[in-house]
């Protein structure tokens, strides 16, 4: 399956991270990831960080998966909100899980400046604000939760909204504690890290078509016929790990984005802010280094490659037009757009670890439009597990509550 077309900035940007090595011999290592994306580098790196000898494979050109085509705003937000979530699963599990993704923005950082590499990490605010009166109807409820429960948000009201960002909506939060990041440059500079430093091994454009496992350890197959011996596996292969799974734990759905050619920074809204809405779908808009603009949103359905691409122009003016109505003064033109697949669940939430009965298969599906927080918290959680540490997230991001 095709996981994006056009061209996302982020590939034009950095241009490609070209190594090649594809699996031409029976190879055995402790752990191998399926993956080479946000998810499976940062995998990786919680693996290699603990001494663990790991092993990444990808049937394509390292991390040209969905993680390419990212917008990678970096929220502490689920998809649904809190007091929707509280009411799906217990207020205190989505407590926990908005706190993991809280910890997270921080933790993606420290990563980082581990390394000594920064891939356009940048802490910014976020406004989430209502498209219209209904929307005000779940910030005020969203706003109760999340402050008796002591997470960052101030509430804003239409008036604070106009005078700070010169648009209307009837309220919004605010938070300071999001950042924006390029997935696609963080995966590679952690894979190129850890290949050069800590042993790791990377294979390219070789896939795993099967899998057995034979008492203690895992036999994987490639396409072109080679076997990888392991420990553990990680199923980190993003939109397309439904092969893995025993049942289809997820949605697929199509969204859209575009980056503008760069405007005057002056002209960019107050403190550049993360924004995006109440309403589903919801449009999602940041801003980059170089003072570009991209906006994302319009999601459908997915039902194959070839509908979600015809659409692309279409919905690309659908999101000219909106940011257009939000920002008039700012002389908006399109430079690149692009389409991507991504999943969901019902309740906005990843699923991290065992399927249950599959000891030592862990899957780091760090589903829903928050996908990347959910990553982080799958690389320690894999790590603590390879560790026999404890990790009260899987209460909350495991397999159990899909089979309850
Ligand atoms: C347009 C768009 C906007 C988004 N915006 C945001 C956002 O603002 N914030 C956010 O947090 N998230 C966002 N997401 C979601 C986020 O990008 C994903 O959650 C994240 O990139 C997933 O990373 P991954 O490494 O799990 O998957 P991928 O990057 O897709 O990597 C999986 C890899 O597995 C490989 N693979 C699959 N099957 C096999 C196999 N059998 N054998 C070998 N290799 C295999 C693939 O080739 C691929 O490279 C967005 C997604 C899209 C498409």
């Amino acid at each position: 399956m095709d996981l994006y077309s056009g061209l996302p900035y982020w590939v034009a940007k950095n241009s490609l991270y070209n190594y090649f090595n594809p699996l031409e011999r029976d190879h055995s290592t402790d752990v191998l990831i399926i993956g080479s994306g946000i998810t499976g580098a940062l995998v990786a790196h919680e693996l290699c960080r603990s001494g663990i000898k790991c092993t990444v494979i990808d049937k394509r050109t390292p991390s040209t998966g969905s993680s390419s085509a990212s917008t990678a705003l970096l929220q502490y937000e689920i998809d649904v909100p809190l007091y929707k979530m509280a009411g799906m699963i217990g207020g205190e599990k989505a407590l926990l899980a908005y706190q993991c993704c809280l910890q997270a923005i921080s933790d993606v950082r420290d990563v980082f400046e581990s390394i000594g590499v920064n891939p356009d990490y940048e802490r910014v605010p976020s406004l989430f604000y209502a498209s219209n009166k209904k929307g005000a109807g779940i910030i005020e409820k969203e706003y109760e939760i999340r402050r008796k429960n002591g997470l960052p948000t101030t509430l804003l009201s239409a008036k604070d909204i106009k005078e700070m960002y010169g648009f209307d909506a009837p309220a919004g939060l605010l938070n300071d504690a999001s950042a924006q990041i390029d997935a696609y440059l963080a995966a590679t500079v952690l894979l190129d890290f850890h290949m050069t430093k800590s042993g790791l091994t990377l294979f390219t454009h070789s896939q795993i078509v099967e899998w057995n496992k034979k008492k203690s350890e895992y036999e994987l197959l490639s396409d072109n016929g080679h076997k990888i011996k392991c420990k553990y596996v990680v199923v980190a292969a993003g939109f397309e790990a439904g092969t893995f799974l025993p049942e289809k734990v997820m949605q697929l759905t199509s969204t859209y984005a575009l980056v503008s050619e760069p405007v005057f920074p002056e002209l960019i809204w107050q403190g550049r802010s993360l924004l995006w809405e109440t309403k589903e779908p919801y449009i999602y808009i940041r801003t980059t280094k170089d003072n570009r603009i991209i906006v994302g949103g319009e999601d459908e359905e997915f039902r194959d490659p070839v509908k979600r691409d015809k659409l692309l122009r279409k919905k690309t003016e659908k999101l000219e037009k909106k940011i257009q109505a939000l920002f008039p003064h700012i002389p908006f033109k399109t430079s690149m757009a692009w389409c991507g697949t991504f999943s969901s669940t019902k309740d906005g939430l990843p699923y991290i670890g065992e399927w249950p009965g599959r000891e030592g298969m862990f899957f780091a599906l760090g589903y829903g439009g928050n996908g990347i927080t959910f990553s982080m918290n799958a690389a320690q959680m894999i790590r603590n597990r390879i560790l026999e540490k404890a990790d009260k997230r899987y209460q909350v991001f495991g397999f159990e509550r899909y089979q309850k």
